[in-house]
C-alpha cells in the first residue's frame, strides 16, 4: 500500500495549471454546445420569427399600387423568395421574386402551391409556417409535369410561410414566403474549424499564464520556506513582506514569530545565568558557613545554623518554582478545587509577613468589608498571593507600604495588591507576564527573583479561568489584581 508521505503533493504551478485548464475546458464545452448543437434550432427559431414579421409587412402592402416594388425590397432585405397568387382571379401569380437560388416555390406551379398548402393554411387560421427538408420536398412535392425531376430537385432545407388573406375589395390572396436555412450549416462548419484552433490556442495561453502566475505566487512562498529553514538553523532572518496580501500577512507573522523566538532565546539565556547565580549564592553561603562552623571553634552558633537553614530554604523555594512552572507548561498540573474562604486565605498569607512588619518597618495591610467564598485550589491561590505580595514588597517605594484590598461587587470578588514603588512603563506592562521577563535587570537583580513569578501567577489564574491584570504608573506604583466569581459558603 502507498504511504501517505509517498504521495507527491502537487505544486502551486500544477494546481494553477490544472484549475485554469478545467475552467478553459468548461468554457470551450459551453461554447461548443451553444455554437454547434443549439445553433441550428436557434437559427430556425430566429428565421421563423423573421418570417412572421415579413407576413405582417406583406399583409400591409397587398393593397399598395406599387406592390411589386415593396415586395422586391422585402424579398431582397430578408433574402426570401415571395410568390403572390390572386385566388379570386383564376389563381394568377401576380408577383414572383427570385432572391434565392435553390428555392422550392419557383419549382412549383400555382396549382401545386394551392394543392399542397391552401387547405392547410385555411385550416390553420389563414397562415402556416413549416420547415421542409430537401429530401421531403424531392420525395413528396414532385407531382408537376412542368419540370423534369432534375430541374425540380432542391439541395437545401427551407422554411416556408403560406398565408391566405381576404382583402376589403373581396379578392383573396395566397402568398408564399420561402427562405433557406442552409447558411446555418455553413456557419456551423466554420465555427467547428475555428473552435478547434481556438481550443489549442487557449490551452497554450493557459499554460503560459499559469507559469507566469504560479511564479508570481509561489516565489515569495519558496523564499519564505528557505528563510524558515535558515531560521531553524539559528540564523538571524528577516522575511520579505512582498507578493500577495496573504504572503505579506504570512511574512509579517513569521517576522513577529522570529522576533519572539529571539526574545525567548535571549530570556532563556538570561534565565540560565540568573538561575546559576541564584543557585550559587545560597550554595556558597551554605558551604562557607558549614566550613567556618567545622574549622573554627566557637562558630557553631544558632545564628550561623539559621543562615544555613534560610539559604537551604531559598534554594528549595527556587527549585520548587522551577518545577511548578514546568508542570504548568507541560499541562500536567491538576487543580484541587473546592469552596474556600478567600478572605481567610489572604489574611493568613498576609500574617506570614509579620516579621517584615515588626522588624523591618514594612506597612503591609489587608482591607476588606466582608468574607468572600470562591471555588478554587487554595494552595495555588496562596502561591498567587505570595508571588504578588513578594513582588510588591520587593518593588514598593521608600515608605515600604503594601496594601492588599478585597472588593466584593455584583457577585465577584477582586483582590488588589497595591504598592507605591517605581511602577512599570506602559509598553512593558504586557511583557511582565512572560517567562523570564525582568524590567530593570540591574535593579531587579539586587532584589530576589528569577523572572518566573508572574508567569506562574498567570498560569494558575488562567487554568482557574478567572480574569487578572495590572495597572501601573511610573514612580507612583503598581496595582496587580485578580477577580473570581463568588460562591455560597458551604
Ligand atoms: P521576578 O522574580 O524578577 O520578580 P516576576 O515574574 O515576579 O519575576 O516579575 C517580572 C518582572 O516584572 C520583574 O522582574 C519586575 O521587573 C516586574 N514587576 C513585577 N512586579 C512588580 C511591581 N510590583 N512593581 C514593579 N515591577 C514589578
Amino acid at each position: 500500500m502507498k504511504n501517505k508521505r509517498d504521495i507527491k503533493t502537487p505544486s502551486i504551478r500544477s494546481r494553477i495549471f490544472m484549475s485554469m485548464l478545467i475552467v478553459v475546458c468548461v468554457m470551450l464545452l459551453i461554447i461548443w454546445v451553444t455554437q454547434t448543437v443549439f445553433l441550428t434550432s436557434m437559427y430556425r427559431y430566429v428565421k421563423i420569427d423573421d418570417m412572421e414579421k415579413m407576413v405582417k409587412k406583406v399583409n400591409n402592402c397587398l393593397n399598395d399600387d406599387n406592390l411589386a416594388q415593396v415586395l422586391d425590397s422585402i424579398s431582397e432585405e430578408h433574402e426570401t423568395c415571395i410568390t403572390v397568387l390572386n385566388l379570386s382571379k383564376s389563381n394568377d401569380i401576380i408577383y414572383n421574386s427570385h432572391s434565392l437560388h435553390d428555392c422550392i416555390i419557383h419549382k412549383m406551379t400555382a396549382e401545386d402551391i394551392i394543392k399542397h398548402w391552401h387547405t392547410e393554411s385555411v385550416r390553420n387560421g389563414g397562415s402556416v409556417t413549416k420547415i421542409i427538408s430537401s429530401d421531403e420536398f424531392n420525395d413528396s412535392y414532385y407531382s408537376s409535369d412542368s419540370f423534369t425531376k432534375d430541374e425540380l430537385e432542391v439541395h437545401s432545407d427551407c422554411v416556408i410561410t403560406v398565408n391566405v388573406t381576404e382583402l376589403e375589395n373581396g379578392d383573396t390572396y395566397l402568398y408564399v414566403l420561402n427562405s433557406s436555412v442552409e447558411p446555418v450549416m455553413a456557419t456551423i462548419r466554420t465555427l467547428r474549424i475555428q473552435l478547434v484552433s481556438i481550443s489549442f490556442l487557449m490551452i497554450a495561453v493557459t499554460g503560459l499564464i499559469s507559469v507566469i502566475l504560479s511564479k508570481r505566487i509561489a516565489s515569495p512562498i519558496t523564499n519564505m520556506s528557505k528563510d524558515v529553514k535558515r531560521l531553524v538553523m539559528g540564523e538571524p532572518v528577516t522575511f520579505e513582506e512582498t507578493g500577495t496580501e496573504e504572503t505579506v500577512e504570512l511574512a509579517k507573522t513569521l517576522n513577529s514569530m522570529s522576533e519572539d523566538l529571539k526574545r525567548v532565546d535571549k530570556m532563556q539565556k538570561e534565565l540560565i545565568a540568573n538561575i546559576s547565580h541564584d543557585l550559587r549564592t545560597p550554595l556558597t553561603m551554605i558551604s562557607g558557613y558549614s566550613e567556618v562552623m567545622r574549622d573554627i571553634p566557637g562558630e557553631n552558633t544558632p545564628e550561623n545554623m539559621q543562615v544555613i537553614i534560610d539559604e537551604a530554604a531559598r534554594l528549595s523555594s527556587l527549585v520548587n518554582d522551577l518545577l511548578d512552572l514546568s508542570k504548568f507548561q507541560t499541562g500536567v498540573q491538576v487543580l484541587n478545587c473546592r469552596v474556600i474562604n478567600l478572605t481567610e486565605t489572604v489574611k493568613s498569607a498576609v500574617t506570614r509577613y509579620e516579621h517584615l512588619i515588626s522588624h523591618e518597618g514594612y506597612n503591609i495591610s489587608f482591607l476588606y468589608d466582608e468574607e468572600a467564598y470562591i471555588f478554587a485550589d487554595e494552595i495555588r491561590i496562596l502561591q498567587v498571593i505570595y508571588n504578588l505580595v513578594n513582588n510588591a514588597i520587593n518593588y514598593t517605594g521608600d515608605d515600604k507600604t503594601v496594601t492588599v484590598r478585597q472588593i466584593v461587587k455584583d457577585g465577584y470578588v477582586k483582590i488588589q495588591i497595591i504598592d507605591t514603588g517605581c511602577g512599570i512603563a506602559q509598553d512593558e506592562l504586557h511583557l511582565i507576564w512572560d517567562r523570564y521577563y525582568k524590567v530593570d535587570k540591574v535593579h531587579a537583580r539586587a532584589k530576589v527573583g528569577t523572572g518566573i513569578g508572574l508567569s506562574i501567577v498567570k498560569s494558575i489564574l488562567t487554568i482557574h479561568d478567572c480574569s487578572f491584570g495590572v495597572s501601573s504608573e511610573l514612580d507612583k506604583g503598581s496595582t496587580f489584581w485578580f477577580e473570581f466569581k463568588t460562591v455560597n459558603e458551604k
